[in-house]
């Protein structure tokens, strides 16, 4: 039997304790358990999350972690710490990161290191941008992206990565990649982590998922979930979203 569809929702920065009340409160009395879903919150958020979703067939986790243990490091949140909340995975090198808060490649890998070093499971993005893409580079960014952490991590941490192939011009845009673009890419990102021994990590599609869209994109092949942003703050339209998982 094919693995449940894994679907991450990125709060990205929204919410308010009311709010999120109300959307966790309708997650957890909407969600079934064949399907694995997870919510990355913003840090303070983390304890409101674990509190609501305890016991629920929904995880949860952060949007991004230090590649640092701990010392002097002001604003910064470890992966020891994301573990006191409950977290189970984490988003590492999300473009955003990469781009407003100059993450770069070596970065997103020690940050991957040091969140599967305390068990959470890294949710690493790659994606190219729009002139990368017109350019016709989108193979060698994002294997070049992939590269970076396969060669820093451990075996161990490389089976149980996730791996959300988001290209960057469809974040947030409401145009999604074409079926062709998905496959190939992520056909791609497939035999990259197979060369380097992880062929069951599993691979998301990111980028302006919806409820109408969900379904073709989650059965393309080696799409194994998705990474959901600004739809996932929609209760309704994500649990629609991982109902087209179950499809
Ligand atoms: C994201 O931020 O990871 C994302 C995929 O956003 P959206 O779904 O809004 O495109």
């Amino acid at each position: 039997m094919a693995a449940a569809k894994y679907i991450v929702g990125n709060w990205k920065l929204h919410g308010s304790v009311q709010e999120n009340a109300a959307r966790l409160a309708a997650l957890k009395a909407g969600c079934r358990s064949d399907v694995a879903l997870a919510v990355c919150v913003p840090f303070p958020y983390l304890a409101q999350a674990q509190q609501a979703l305890q016991g629920s067939a929904i995880a949860w986790g952060a949007q991004n972690v230090s590649e640092h243990a701990k010392g002097a490091f002001t604003g910064e949140v470890s992966a020891a710490m994301l573990t006191d909340f409950g977290c189970s995975c984490v988003i590492v090198g999300h473009s955003e990161r990469r781009s407003l808060y100059g993450e770069d490649d070596a970065t997103v890998a020690r940050k991957v290191q040091a969140a599967a070093a305390a068990g959470i499971t890294p949710i690493v993005c790659v994606g190219e941008t729009l002139s990368e893409r017109e350019r016709g580079e989108t193979a060698q960014v994002v294997t070049r992206q992939l590269a970076a952490v396969l060669v820093h991590v451990s075996t161990e941490t490389k089976r149980h990565m996730v791996v959300a192939y988001e290209p960057v011009w469809a974040i947030g845009t409401g145009l999604a990649a074409s079926e062709e673009d998905v496959r190939e890419v992520h056909a791609l990102l497939r035999e990259q982590l197979e060369r380097a021994g992880a062929a069951n990590a599993r691979l998301l599609y990111g980028g302006s998922v919806k409820a109408s869209n969900a379904k073709t994109l989650l059965n393309i092949a080696n799409v194994d979930g998705a990474l959901v942003g600004g739809a996932s703050l929609n209760a309704e339209e994500f649990l629609e979203i991982a109902q087209a998982a179950r499809a």
